[in-house]
């Protein structure tokens, strides 16, 4: 694949990709990258290197959400100060994300969104694949709260107090965030917000933890920036829960990792 990652590019590009990107999807800012090791995998630049927690996902400056910039110059600085970085974006100016995982031996958020998206016709909106999963870019202010969810294996970035690694990122890995459909951002549909907050917790529990993926690998931990627990309203029943209910037990192989 010809793609490249962000720090792979010669400096005037990078720059101008960045640019471009910070235009597009919000203020960005530099985060640790990650460099090879002689074993043919990659670890963390910071001083913990392979034990860092948080492998090239940590901002490389302080106080990121007040000093994340669309500025040019600034922009162009930090890629002569810092060439191996990877790149964050802050959620809540120009997006929300809707964060898909898919973790070894983890409720897998990638499988559970297919299971919606066949129940209630698939999002047209840019997605980019992760290191171990899938960012659906919505439009921001479409009412995400940011958010975790361990046990549906589905985070949301939003409310600039949460942000996800740019494409043309690399995760620790090895592989690059790239988009991988090109469309129009759209507003996250009233339906995915109620299956993410107004159906748990009991959704969760009962269906969707029976999806698992049966990938191997990663290591991967979400996005640094976490959130408290979400609110739990009084349980509604899911068409999820029937979709997930009829697989039980047999999760596909395929339908994880999107490369
Ligand atoms: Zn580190």
């Amino acid at each position: 694949m010809s793609f490249n990652s962000l720090s792979d590019r010669a400096l005037p590009e990078r720059i101008k990709t960045l640019i471009s990107l910070s235009q597009r999807f919000g203020p960005v800012f530099p985060t640790y990258g990650v460099i090879p090791t002689p074993n043919n995998s990659w670890k963390c630049e910071c001083r913990k290197g392979v034990a860092c927690e948080h492998p090239g996902k940590h901002p490389r400056i302080t106080r990121w959400n007040t000093a994340a910039t669309t500025n040019e110059k600034q922009i162009a600085d930090w890629c002569i100060e810092f060439p191996h970085a990877n790149w964050a974006i802050v959620a809540g100016w120009l997006i929300d994300i809707v964060d898909l995982d898919a973790k070894p031996g983890k409720p897998n958020g990638v499988l559970a969104m297919e299971a919606w998206e066949a129940i209630h016709g698939r999002i047209s909106t840019l997605r980019v694949a992760s290191g171990t999963g899938i960012h659906l870019y919505h439009t921001a202010g479409s009412g995400l709260p940011e958010s975790s969810n361990d046990r549906l294996g589905i985070d949301a970035r939003a409310d600039k107090s949460g942000y996800v690694m740019a494409p043309g990122s690399r995760h620790q890995n090895g592989r690059i965030y790239q988009i991988i459909e090109e469309n129009e951002l759209s507003a996250c549909p009233a339906w995915l917000t109620a299956e993410l907050y107004q159906n748990q917790p009991d959704t969760a529990s009962v269906s969707i933890h029976c999806i698992h993926s049966k990938e191997r690998g990663g290591g991967f931990r979400g996005e640094p920036a976490e959130a408290g627990a979400i609110p739990s309203p009084a349980y509604v029943e899911s068409p999820v829960r029937r979709v997930s209910d009829h697989h039980a037990g047999r999760p596909t192989r395929d339908g994880g990792n999107p490369d």
